[in-house]
């Protein structure tokens, strides 16, 4: 060593120190390295830190609360299917404990109107009221058809709050179709919102896997029924949903198509009663609990940073779509208001000042007050109504907002 030269010397220690570490020459080396073991942030602590950051300022004190929820354990509702032979389940669901939430709504809507009549009768003023019975009559008396509107051909069972019992998988009848569809139950009141009515003509513009699709033929009302998604993969789980819960009847009422739906009114402009808008969104509870296709991942910034713009777009191919007279809803499984009010808001906008339509948006705030023992609602929303994960109901997120077309 010490005839070598300094420099000489060096490079021989490098590469011995290489050498004993197991590393090639340094030159290659260098990338290999920087290209394996960079660390890389988990999307779920990205999509978490995002949250921290724009959830507290939005939702304030009860951030804490929803993020606990998000980061718990989902609880689902048990979507009974009227096709299926399955008289039984009703009964072994009670049995269990779990109602069906949407009845129960449906028989609070009717007392309501009953005693806002009964007391508009003897009453005329408001003394002696308590503020429960104010706020029931105001709601009575706003929203008059207020159980015409709560589809009760829907049933969907869920377990009480601060219950996590699970359900048992669903079970084929006789013909094989399935009895029930577990599904977030917060995911129904955008159905709900919709109300179908007998023969209506349906377009449900981004509708896989289907949950919302199976809900809507579980009305019994749909007169024809559209229903488009993007993504061909995802499209063959709507389809694979069809045949598990809908016998062959009920599906050719059903057109499924795997269109941009943005590119919609340019097929079937102005035709539809019902639009259901369910868009593609940061799906908030995935985001902060699942590696997997994760669009807090590093990759997939600019596709959710365009979110709010695919958002508006869609809505727009979906006001396009509707009737005049007709109603939509527009709902993601996000907290973000950028993608759930200010989307909205930016869709009344343009659609006046582009295509001269006026848009109103539908009063829902008795969803609030019908649903408050099942779901946890936001009452902070601008616009639509927002259902937020709680440890008691860890339903949702769901924002969802009813607009109709003038
Ligand atoms: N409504 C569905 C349900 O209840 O099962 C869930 C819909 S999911 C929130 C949003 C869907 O939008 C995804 O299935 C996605 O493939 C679809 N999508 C994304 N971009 C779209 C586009 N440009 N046109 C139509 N669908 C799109």
């Amino acid at each position: 060593m010490a005839a070598l030269g300094g420099r000489a010397a060096a490079a021989l220690l490098r590469r011995a120190a290489a050498a004993i570490l197991g590393a090639g020459p340094r030159r290659h080396r260098h990338k290999e390295k920087w290209a394996t073991t960079a660390p890389r942030i988990p999307s779920t602590r990205l999509a978490l830190h995002h949250f921290d950051t724009s959830y507290s300022l939005h939702l304030g004190a009860l951030w804490p609360s929803v993020r606990a929820g998000l980061l718990c354990e989902q609880k689902y509702g048990a979507l009974l299917n009227n096709f299926a032979a399955a008289d039984h389940v009703p009964q072994q669901l009670e049995l269990l404990n779990a109602t069906d939430f949407i009845c129960e709504a449906h028989q609070k809507a009717q007392q309501w109107q009953r005693g806002a009549e009964a007391r508009g009768c003897q009453e005329g003023s408001g003394e002696g009221r308590t503020v429960m019975q104010a706020e029931m009559m105001a709601q009575a008396e706003v929203s008059p058809p207020l159980c015409a509107s709560i589809s009760s051909k829907i049933k969907c069972y869920t377990f009480p709050r601060g219950d996590i019992t699970r359900f048992r998988p669903a079970r084929p009848d006789s013909l094989g179709l399935l009895d029930y569809y577990l599904m977030d139950a917060a995911s129904l009141l955008p159905v709900l919102a919709l109300n179908v009515q007998p023969g209506d003509f349906v377009l449900d513009l981004c509708a896989a896997p289907g949950g919302k699709t199976l809900a809507l033929l579980q009305t019994g009302f749909c007169g024809y029924l559209a229903a488009n998604d993007i993504s061909i993969s995802r499209t063959k789980r709507l389809h694979d949903i069809l045949h598990s819960y809908v016998p062959k009847e009920v599906r050719d009422i059903v057109s499924v198509t795997s269109c941009d739906g943005r590119d919609w009114d340019q097929v079937k402009g102005g035709t539809f009663h019902k639009v259901l808008v369910d868009v593609p969104c940061t799906t908030d509870r995935h985001s902060a609990m699942e590696e997997h296709n994760n669009i807090f991942h590093k990759r997939r910034t600019k596709e959710r940073q365009m979110l709010p713009m695919l958002q508006l777009e869609l809505l727009m191919a979906g006001i396009l779509a509707a009737k005049p007279g007709a109603e939509l809803v527009y709902s993601t499984c996000s907290l973000s208001p950028l993608q759930n009010e200010c989307v909205v808001e930016r869709a009344l906008d343009v659609a006046e000042a582009q295509f001269n339509i006026r848009i109103h948006v539908e009063d829902l705030s008795h969803f609030r007050t019908l649903f408050q023992d099942t779901f946890s609602f936001f009452t902070g929303c601008r616009l639509g109504e927002l259902v937020l994960p709680h440890l008691t109901a860890n339903f949702g997120p769901m924002y969802f907002c009813k607009l109709r077309r003038m």
